[in-house]
């Protein structure tokens, strides 16, 4: 297959910085376009995986895959892009398209697996799909998004995952008005948590490890903030709320929210954890409650969730960085030091 050099950041290996290195790009398909990236966001899941925390990440690894720029060429059946429209790439790049998930637009469930775009199998070239920390990208128009022309690009790039991770699960369990939602954590899918359950109707109750946050999370639209290490306060939530959003990363003691939900209420986990988590048979026996899980969202709901922040005027809180300070962005992010979201401006690709 005919391919294309370009210019990407990436990593060998587990441990070691990411550094400038070149990449092969597939030449374009018949339904394939090419976008030129201009901005790519920095998701916790990028720092799971170039550290390698779930085992069996593929090195050489180019994270990235909150994805939004201009498209540059098209292959000659597209027909949903043209050159020179702005547009997206998320989590996924490729499925079956034949599976009954497939079908239904739950290709983050694809039975043969999704490919997502960085860290997967590529079917085309061998070797790992290769993300967003690069000059451009070929996908699938099938997977490609129309980008909102009204959003500050640089700010909309984090929908692409941490957006529509928190968004469909909100919508699942159907956040909205007369709904109390809890979210757990304010980092890059916390914040965005907050400000769709707003936007839905939801009455929000944010509980946060951080106490410089408290405020924040008022000013992000939050209806109460709770410092989570104050017992006191925590005990006040018991049986208080219907749904309860957990966006925390590390190993952490969901007993403690278990409990929060009314009867038939749910945690729903989106963190990763690299740890099993333990549970509390008593916390989910008595009121019916749930321990849940959701991943991503399809490409169906994914442009439904950048229309959805387009009418409600919704982008994240971002730290705009050029592509030569990501070894220090993934340290403070690992220390939990941003707010609320890394994005790389990519034209410093150039620099
Ligand atoms: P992030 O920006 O680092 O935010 C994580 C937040 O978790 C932190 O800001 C912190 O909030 C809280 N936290 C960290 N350590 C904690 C601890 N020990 N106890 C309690 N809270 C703690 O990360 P992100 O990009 O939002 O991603 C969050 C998680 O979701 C990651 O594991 C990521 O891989 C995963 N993810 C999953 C999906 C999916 O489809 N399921 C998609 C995208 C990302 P406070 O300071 O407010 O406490
Ligand atoms: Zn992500
Ligand atoms: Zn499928």
């Amino acid at each position: 297959m005919e391919t294309k050099t370009v210019n990407a950041y990436g990593t060998e290996k587990a441990n070691a910085p990411l550094h400038s290195m070149n990449i092969q790009r597939r030449e374009l398909l018949p339904h394939d376009i090419e976008l030129e990236i201009h901005y790519c966001g920095i998701c916790h899941s990028d720092l799971h995986q170039i550290k390698n925390d779930f085992g069996g990440t593929m090195y050489p690894i180019v994270p990235g895959h909150e994805i939004v720029g201009r498209v540059t060429k098209v292959g000659k059946h597209v027909n949903k892009f043209k050159a020179g429209d702005l547009a997206a790439v998320g989590c996924i790049v490729d499925s079956c398209g034949k599976c009954e998930y497939c079908q239904d637009d739950l290709q983050q469930f694809c039975d043969e697996g999704v490919t997502y775009s960085f860290n997967s199998p590529d079917k085309y070239l061998g070797g790992a799909t290769f993300g967003g920390f690069s000059e451009s990208i070929v996908t699938d128009e099938k997977y490609v998004l129309h980008m909102p022309e009204t959003l500050d690009l640089a700010a909309a790039a984090p929908l692409l995952c941490a957006g529509i991770t928190v968004y469909s699960p909100l919508k699942n369990w159907q956040a909205g008005p007369g709904k109390k939602v809890g979210t757990l954590g304010i980092g890059g899918l916390g914040h965005l948590a907050i400000k769709i359950a707003k936007a839905m109707g939801a009455y929000v109750v944010v509980f946060t490890t951080s106490p410089s946050k408290v405020e924040d999370a008022k000013c992000l639209g939050a209806d109460e903030a709770v410092l989570s290490t104050d017992a006191e306060q925590m005990s006040k939530y018991a049986r208080s709320l219907h749904f309860i959003l957990d966006t925390v990363s590390t190993k952490h003691d969901v007993n403690t929210y278990l409990n929060m939900p009314r009867h038939d209420g749910s945690v729903v986990l989106v963190g990763l954890p690299p740890e099993p988590l333990s549970i509390g048979a008593f916390n989910v026996v008595v009121g019916r409650r749930s321990f849940s899980g959701s991943n991503i969202g399809g490409i169906a709901e994914t442009q439904e969730m950048l229309d959805f922040c387009a009418k409600h005027n919704i982008t994240a809180d971002i730290e705009l960085i050029n592509i030569q300070q990501i070894n220090e962005a993934f340290d403070r992010l690992e220390k939990g030091d941003v707010r609320y979201r890394f994005v790389i401006d990519m034209a410093s690709l150039k620099k």
